[in-house]
């Protein structure tokens, strides 16, 4: 399975953390991130990332484009909701795509550590199959 992982850069901090607490988990996978997402998770765990151009350079749309193919079973965008973004359409669009395939997608570091325990613990495959 693919995982995509995004933040914008006031969320930057929560991903790294993230990554970190499922280091183990997320290794299992095949991991795609935009640019300055994934050269800071791999900094700072280790881990192995695709790593598309940076959101706002087109790196959303890439992982939208992975999104309409099919491709990911999973996506974790931590978005900010306090700052304007000035590729807003493309992260609506992003998000309108995961609905469309109807992919487990968290947008808040919340429901992004539910998604990752549902996924450490064998319990989300009963719902994703790609
Ligand atoms: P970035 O892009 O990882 O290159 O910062 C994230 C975004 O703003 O969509």
């Amino acid at each position: 399975m693919k995982i995509a992982l995004i933040a914008h850069d006031k969320k930057k901090n929560e991903i790294i953390e993230l990554a970190k607490k499922y280091k183990d988990v997320l290794a299992q996978y095949e991991l795609y991130a935009t640019g300055t997402t994934g050269t800071l998770i791999m900094g700072e765990t280790g881990l192995s990332i695709h790593r598309m151009k940076s959101g706002p350079l087109g790196g959303d749309q890439q992982i939208g484009a992975m999104l309409a193919n099919g491709e990911l079973g999973m996506i974790i965008f931590l978005r900010d909701p306090l700052t304007a973004q000035p590729h807003e359409p493309d992260v609506s669009a992003l998000l309108r795509l995961g609905d469309v395939q109807k992919i487990p997608l968290a947008t808040n570091v919340s429901s992004a550590t539910i998604m990752l325990e549902a996924l450490k613990s064998g319990a989300l495959f009963d719902f994703i199959s790609k």
